[in-house]
């Protein structure tokens, strides 16, 4: 296999594109896109700051690599959700790869501002892990950006799994899901930051090239608590279609790009968002899913401390609890990210 454009030997073949690339035309390939979608989607400019959700994978970290590479002002951001050893792994990748750019990379750690982590925030508050997993992030990613004066948060959801999300919304005729479902969601609040998916263009298994190509440490594994989700299984059937026929991801999603969006456009902008009476965060409601998450959970911790209390040892400790998770801090997921919670560990809940 020839590269297509230098006839050299071919590092990799693109049969969507009905191209070849030996690895410097491939990197060159890899970053065009990206501009690609930076620019048509108009994404940010050179003088945007933009802070890059990096979770230690291959997707995230291939993506703050580029935007560097390209010149941009990308500042990393990872949360440590403290979901065990797989989370100490990906936060010391995320780190390492930060220290070999001499780029900047902001760490947030949930148990430690919030009291619990992801685990223990979904059990207390009735949600599946993902989805509380999802929700943190989400908010996180806009309350660091808003605070600390970034223009734009930037994830590594790549084609694959945008058009798993689709496939999902369209097979269970999520219409609300699929209305805010974009490359680009634009701020509509002075406290919400725009959110972009850089990627959209660049199939998992080039970002994985990509990471592999430029000496990129990522994590391999991917989240204990995402095995089994429906999301899996719908890259799976995209990729029995993709081997049969190359192009499908790629025509599904675009094609919903070019002939959905701008229908579904008009009706994302009739949704009006206020302030969440607890954290000041944007929020469709009174107040925003965080807070309640979060109170919830705190909540019931507070009751089991109360339980597990002998009756005479005085009452109970409630400040120790509540000073972990202060109520004032959170973000709507539906406002936000414009990918609302429910389904858990469905594809459409996701950061
Ligand atoms: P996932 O929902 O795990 O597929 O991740 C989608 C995107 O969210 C990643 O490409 C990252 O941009 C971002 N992300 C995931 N986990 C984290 C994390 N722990 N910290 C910061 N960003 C994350
Ligand atoms: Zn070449
Ligand atoms: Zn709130």
């Amino acid at each position: 296999m020839k590269c297509t454009i230098c006839r050299g030997q071919a590092a990799l073949e693109i049969r969507r594109h009905n191209a070849a690339f030996c690895a410097p035309h491939f990197l060159e390939f890899f970053e065009r896109q990206v501009e690609r979608a930076v620019r048509d989607q108009k994404m940010f400019t050179h003088e945007n700051r933009v802070l890059v959700a990096v979770s230690g994978g291959k997707d995230s970290l291939a993506l703050w690599d580029v935007l560097l590479r390209l010149n941009y002002r990308a500042t990393g951001l990872y949360i440590h959700l403290g979901i065990g050893a797989y989370s100490e792994e990906s936060r010391a990748k995320s780190v390492a790869f930060a220290q070999s750019r001499g780029a900047d990379l902001i760490v947030v750690d949930l148990p430690q501002e919030h009291g619990m982590n992801v685990e223990e925030l979904a059990r207390n508050s009735g949600r599946v892990s993902c989805s509380a997993c999802g929700l943190s992030k989400r908010y996180i990613f806009n309350k660091v950006a808003v605070d600390q004066g970034f223009d734009v948060v930037a994830t590594g959801h790549n084609l694959d799994d945008e058009a798993a999300v689709l496939m999902g919304n369209l097979l269970h005729w999520q219409v609300e899901y699929l209305v805010r479902q974009a490359p680009v969601l634009p701020s509509t609040h002075p406290r919400m930051v725009r959110k972009v998916k850089p990627l959209y263009r660049i199939a998992e298994r080039e970002a994985a090239a990509y990471a592999v190509l430029r000496g990129i440490d990522y994590i391999v594994e991917e989240c204990p608590n995402s095995l089994g989700a429906r999301s899996l299984l719908y890259k799976e059937a995209l990729n029995m279609l993709e081997a049969q026929s190359p192009g499908t991801k790629q025509s599904l999603y675009w094609g919903f790009l070019e002939h959905m969006r701008p229908r579904l456009a008009a009706v994302q902008e009739g949704v009006t968002l206020r302030d969440c009476l607890h954290c000041g965060q944007p929020t469709t409601g009174e107040v925003c899913a965080f807070c309640k998450m979060t109170e919830r959970a705190a909540a019931r911790m507070r009751a089991r401390l109360v339980r597990a209390q002998p009756a005479s040892s005085g009452p109970p400790p409630e400040e120790t609890v509540a000073a972990g998770v202060p109520a004032g801090d959170a973000v709507d997921p539906a406002a936000i990210a414009g990918e609302p919670i429910g389904l858990p560990s469905g594809p459409d809940d996701r950061a």
